[in-house]
């Protein structure tokens, strides 16, 4: 299985990551942690990305897609993996599906946390409050300014990946505001939902029964046209039933140009005038 988790810093995508790797055997691809990683080994990337991250802004797009290239690369990313910070901007999705199109991988679905931004904001100052009243250690961007600026970065750049995702029919949206558990059970839920189609996948939108319903209905609609064409004549659409209105008085039928039946005594008379 491959997954994106998609959601705000704070809204528990590494909470709920940690669960799905250890529930489905998947490599969790963090690109948040590998960044960290890279900072702390003190490699090239890692000089790169050092001040940029401390400042809760985004570090450049080649940097982070090839981080995650090479990471997919691993044999024991075969089994699957769980994209966790990444894609973060449109460009690193268009990134993202022409590099799993090369290596011939697909995505099984992205996992959208919502959550409210105001109340998540509250929730990540005070575990930053109680953390530093504990004397434990923080990390460069845990404090409250460059949390502000990485939500907006959020709403600002990766939000519109929700929109995205949805288009290829991949997107899975979960309430990411109640208790851990129900969280998880939520995304369980949402993966047990059949194999999405693409939208305009013609092929995959026939799979599903509403699709087979509609293409059905289409089809049918479209024979009914055809006939009347053949006749000359526009198909006309049938009235739902109990919302049928009966023709209005006078106005001649297609069928010989007799008034019908049911006429006030008025129309009648000017129809024999006629
Ligand atoms: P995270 O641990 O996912 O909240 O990421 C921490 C920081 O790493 C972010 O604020 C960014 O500076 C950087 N980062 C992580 N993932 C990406 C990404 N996909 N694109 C750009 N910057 C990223």
């Amino acid at each position: 299985m491959r997954l994106i988790l998609l959601g705000p810093p704070g809204a528990g995508k590494g909470t709920q990551a940690q669960r799905l790797v250890a529930k489905h055997g998947l490599v969790p691809l963090s690109t948040g942690d590998m960044l960290r990683a890279a900072i702390n080994a003190g490699t090239p990337i890692g000089l790169r990305a050092k001040d940029i991250m401390a400042r809760g802004e985004l570090v450049p797009d080649d940097l982070v897609v090839a981080i995650v290239s090479d990471r997919i690369d691993e044999p024991d990313a075969r089994k699957g993996f769980i994209l966790d910070g990444f894609p973060r901007t449109v460009p690193q999705a268009h990134a993202l599906d022409r590099m799993l199109a090369k290596k011939g991988l697909k995505l099984d679905a992205v996992i959208e946390l919502r959550v409210d931004e105001g109340i998540l904001l509250k929730r990540i100052e005070k575990r930053i409050a109680e953390m530093k009243a504990r004397g434990e250690p923080l990390r460069d961007d845990d404090n409250p300014d460059v949390l502000r600026r990485r939500l907006l970065a959020y709403r600002d750049q990766t939000s519109p990946l929700v929109t995205y995702y949805q288009l290829q029919s991949v997107l899975r949206s979960v309430d990411g505001m109640t208790a851990i558990p129900l969280v998880a059970d939520a995304i369980d839920r949402a993966l047990r939902v059949p194999a999405a189609k693409k939208a305009g996948d013609k092929k995959a939108d026939d799979e599903t029964p509403k699709a087979r319903a509609k293409v059905g209905n289409g089809k049918a609609k479209a024979k009914a046209g055809k006939r009347a064409a053949a006749a000359g004549k526009k198909a006309a659409p049938k009235p739902r039933s109990g919302t049928a209105k009966r023709p209005k008085s006078g106005v001649r039928t297609a069928s010989g140009g007799k008034p019908k039946p049911g006429k006030s005594k008025r129309q009648q008379r000017l129809t024999k005038r006629r």
